[in-house]
């Protein structure tokens, strides 16, 4: 199952939950018990779209440890 990330509207409480993709709009906010919409990580989305050049690809600095995930274990 996918991690969510949500946000609740009324106390602003940020929290993640496994939900099942069918059925992953809302969830419960762990601190006020109401349904909270979904969001999308965005910063998540723009570290790793955007953030290209900041990435260190060259002398085997990627925190990754060459897993085979990462972008950096082609390049070796
Ligand atoms: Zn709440």
């Amino acid at each position: 199952m996918p991690i969510y990330e949500y946000v609740c509207p009324s106390c602003d409480v940020k929290f993640e939950k496994l939900r099942p993709m069918s059925d992953g709009r809302t969830a419960t906010c762990p601190s006020c018990r109401q349904e909270a919409p979904r969001v999308f990580s965005v910063f998540t989305a723009i570290s790793t779209s955007a953030g290209g050049e900041s990435q260190t690809f060259a002398g085997g600095g990627c925190a990754c440890s060459g897993g085979g995930a990462c972008a950096c274990a082609a390049e070796a």
